[in-house]
C-alpha cells in the first residue's frame, strides 16, 4: 500500500495537534505541515503576558519548532510558505516560499484547514497609523514592545473589551501605562451577560483603567507622537500606542477560493468529522463553524481547546477512525488583574438570541471555601437551565479564585447533558481551604432544583419592581438603612415568626437578603405558614450588579 500524504495549512493549536496525531496513529504516512508565518506551534494565548513581561523570554513562547516535528514526530515543517490556492481536481495545493517568492505544488492525500482567524481591521480612517496594533502573532507582539520601549510609552487606548483586549490592558497597566478600554457595547466581556460583566468592570477601574462604554471608533488621527481614538458619539481618547482587539474573522480566503461551502457565520462549513463538503478535505479552529451543543446553532468559537480536540478529531477520521467532535460551549477563562472570569454553554443573551424560552436562572455569591479559613473570597456565580427538567445550559462565574474549578465542573456536566440534579448531588472536593462541605456548585444545583421542585420559588428581577408583589427586605435593620430596594419594607429574619400577623396573604411576598440565603431560609418559613413567598436570587448584591449594568 502506498504511504498516504497529509497535508496540513496552518501550524499552530489545530494544525499542529492534527499532524501530531496523525503521526501517532499512522507511522508509514508522510505527513508536511505548511505554515506563512515565521513559527509553528507558539503559544499565542501567551502573547498579551509577554507584552506585561510576566513571561519575560519569547522563546518561552515556542512550544515547539521544525526540527522538534522532523526529530521526534517525522513531520516536515515548512514554515514562511504560504498556501495561495488548493487545486481540488489534481488533489494538489499551490504554495509561495515567502523568502525565495518561489512558486511551486505539493500533491495530497488528505488536505487539512487549520489557517485560523484574522484580528479584524475595519477601514476606519486613520486605520493604518503607526503605533495601532493587533494582537495574533510574535512579530506582532515584538513590535508592540518596541513602540512601548521606543517611544517610553505612558499611555495606551485598547479597542474591544472582550478577553484580548482585556489581558492585554492588564499587561500594558503593569508595564505602568495608563489605559483606555474603549468598547461599543454597554458591557466589557461580551461573552457574559451585562449584570455578570459589571464586577469585571469595577474590578477594572480599581485597577486605574479608564472604561469607555457603548460608543463605537470611527477613526483614528495623528496628535503628534500620539495616537487619538475618536469615537462615533465625538469623545476622543489618546494614546501613544492603540490596539485593536475587535474581534477575529474566520480565515476562509482559500477555502472561498476552491469553492468549499462557506456557512451563514461566514466559518468553513464541517460535519461533526471536521469534513468540508470535499471528501479530500478537513477544516478545524477557528476557521470553521461549528454546532452549539447547547443551543444546536451554527457557530464560531475561537478557543484553543476546540481547535486542539478538532485537530485531533481529523487526524482520527483521516487515519480511518470513526471521531465525532461534540460541538462547542465556549467554556473559556480569563484573567483580568486578580480576578477570574469563566463561562461555559449559553448566556441568558445567546438563548433570547435563539429564540429559546423555557429556561430559569439563578444567581448565588458563595465563597470560595469556607468562611472560618482564612482567605475566603466570593464567587459571583450565574447559572442558567431549563425549566422543564432541570437541564443544564449555561453558567458564568467572576471572582478571585476557583472560578476556573467551578465553571469546569458545570462545563463537565453540560457535556453529558447534566441537569440541576447532578449539581445538586455532585460529590465534590472538600477540605477547609478548597471548598465547602456544600460546593458552590451544589448551591447552584440545590437553589435550582428547590425552584423547580416548588420548595422555594424564585422571583424575576426582571419584574422589580412588581406590580402587586410586596417586597419584603430579610436584612437587619443596619443593612436596610443603609440601601433597599424602592417601597421594601423590613422584616428581619429573626424577628419574622414573631411578626406574621403584620404580613398580608392577599399577595405574592417577594423576599430579599444580600446574597439569597436569608431570603430563601425567610422563603421557606413563610411558605409553611401558608403565604405566597418567593426569592430574589441573589439578593441585593445581585440587583447593585444588575442596576449598575443599566446605568
Ligand atoms: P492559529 O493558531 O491562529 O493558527 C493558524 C496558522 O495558520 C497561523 O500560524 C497562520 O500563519 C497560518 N496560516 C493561515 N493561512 C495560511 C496559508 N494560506 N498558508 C499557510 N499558513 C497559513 N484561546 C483560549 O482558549 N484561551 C486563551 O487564553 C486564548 N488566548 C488568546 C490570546 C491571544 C492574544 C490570541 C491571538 C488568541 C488566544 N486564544 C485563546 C485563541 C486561540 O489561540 C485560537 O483559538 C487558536 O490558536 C486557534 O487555532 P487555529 O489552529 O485555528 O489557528
Amino acid at each position: 500500500m502506498s504511504r498516504k500524504k497529509i497535508v496540513i495549512v496552518g501550524g499552530v493549536a489545530g494544525g499542529a495537534s492534527c499532524a501530531a496525531r496523525c503521526r501517532r496513529l499512522d507511522e508509514t504516512a508522510e505527513i508536511v505541515v505548511l505554515d506563512r508565518g515565521p513559527y509553528v506551534s507558539f503559544a499565542n494565548c501567551g502573547l498579551p503576558y509577554h507584552v506585561g513581561g510576566v513571561i519575560r523570554e519569547e522563546s518561552k513562547l515556542l512550544i515547539a519548532d521544525a526540527a522538534l516535528f522532523r526529530d521526534r514526530f517525522n513531520i516536515e515543517v515548512r514554515t514562511g510558505h504560504e498556501v495561495v490556492a488548493i487545486d481540488r481536481a489534481a488533489h494538489e495545493v499551490e504554495l509561495k516560499d515567502l523568502s525565495s517568492g518561489r512558486s511551486y505544488r505539493e500533491s495530497y492525500d488528505a488536505l487539512v484547514l487549520s489557517p485560523g482567524a484574522a484580528a479584524v481591521r475595519p477601514p476606519l480612517p486613520g486605520i493604518d497609523l503607526p503605533g495601532i496594533f493587533v494582537v495574533r502573532t510574535i512579530p506582532d507582539i515584538r513590535q508592540i514592545r518596541a513602540r512601548i520601549d521606543g517611544q517610553a510609552a505612558k499611555s495606551a487606548v485598547v479597542v474591544g473589551g472582550g478577553f484580548i483586549g482585556l489581558e492585554m490592558a492588564e499587561n500594558l497597566v503593569h508595564r505602568g501605562l495608563s489605559v483606555t478600554v474603549v468598547e461599543m457595547l454597554n458591557q466589557v466581556m461580551p461573552p457574559l451577560d451585562p449584570e455578570m460583566a459589571r464586577p469585571v468592570q469595577e474590578h477594572l477601574e480599581k485597577h486605574g483603567v479608564k472604561v469607555a462604554l457603548g460608543d463605537g471608533v470611527a477613526g483614528f488621527e495623528s496628535r503628534g507622537a500620539k495616537i487619538s481614538v475618536k469615537t462615533k458619539s465625538g469623545a476622543e481618547h489618546a494614546g501613544d500606542i492603540v490596539i485593536l482587539a475587535i474581534g477575529v474573522r474566520p480565515e476562509t480566503a482559500l477555502a472561498k477560493a476552491a469553492g468549499l461551502e462557506i456557512g451563514a457565520r461566514g466559518g468553513i462549513r464541517v460535519t461533526d468529522q471536521m469534513r468540508t463538503n470535499d471528501p479530500a478535505i478537513w477544516a478545524v479552529g477557528d476557521a470553521v463553524e461549528v454546532r452549539d451543543a447547547v443551543t444546536g446553532e451554527w457557530t464560531l468559537i475561537p478557543l484553543a481547546g476546540p481547535a486542539n480536540r478538532q485537530g485531533r478529531i481529523a487526524a482520527d477520521v483521516i487515519c480511518g477512525r470513526d471521531a465525532r467532535f461534540r460541538g462547542v460551549q465556549g467554556t473559556a477563562v480569563c484573567g483580568v488583574f486578580d480576578l477570574a472570569v469563566a463561562s461555559t454553554g449559553a448566556s441568558e443573551k445567546n438563548l433570547r438570541r435563539a429564540g429559546i424560552t423555557g429556561y430559569e436562572k439563578v444567581y448565588l455569591h458563595p465563597a470560595n471555601h469556607v468562611g472560618y479559613y482564612p482567605g475566603a473570597k466570593p464567587i459571583n456565580l450565574k447559572l442558567l437551565f431549563r425549566n422543564s427538567d432541570g437541564r443544564i445550559l449555561g453558567a458564568q462565574a467572576v471572582g478571585e479564585a476557583d472560578v476556573d474549578k467551578r465553571i469546569d465542573v458545570i462545563a463537565t456536566a453540560i457535556q453529558f447533558g447534566g441537569t440541576v440534579f447532578d449539581l445538586e448531588e455532585a460529590e465534590l472536593c472538600y477540605a477547609p481551604q478548597f471548598g465547602a462541605a456544600k460546593d458552590p456548585v451544589n448551591y447552584a444545583g440545590m437553589i435550582a432544583a428547590n425552584l423547580l421542585r416548588g420548595d422555594a420559588p424564585l422571583a424575576d428581577w426582571d419584574q422589580v419592581p412588581p406590580d402587586s408583589a410586596m417586597l419584603v427586605d430579610v436584612r437587619d435593620p443596619d443593612e436596610f438603612g443603609g440601601g433597599h430596594l424602592p417601597g421594601a419594607v423590613n422584616f428581619p429574619l429573626n424577628e419574622l415568626r414573631a411578626r406574621l400577623g403584620e404580613l398580608p396573604r392577599d399577595r405574592e411576598l417577594w423576599l430579599y437578603c444580600r446574597v439569597g440565603q436569608r431570603g430563601y431560609y425567610a422563603t421557606r418559613l413563610l411558605r409553611q405558614h401558608g403565604f405566597r413567598a418567593k426569592n430574589l436570587p441573589g439578593g441585593f448584591l445581585t440587583h447593585q450588579f444588575i442596576e449598575a449594568s443599566r446605568t
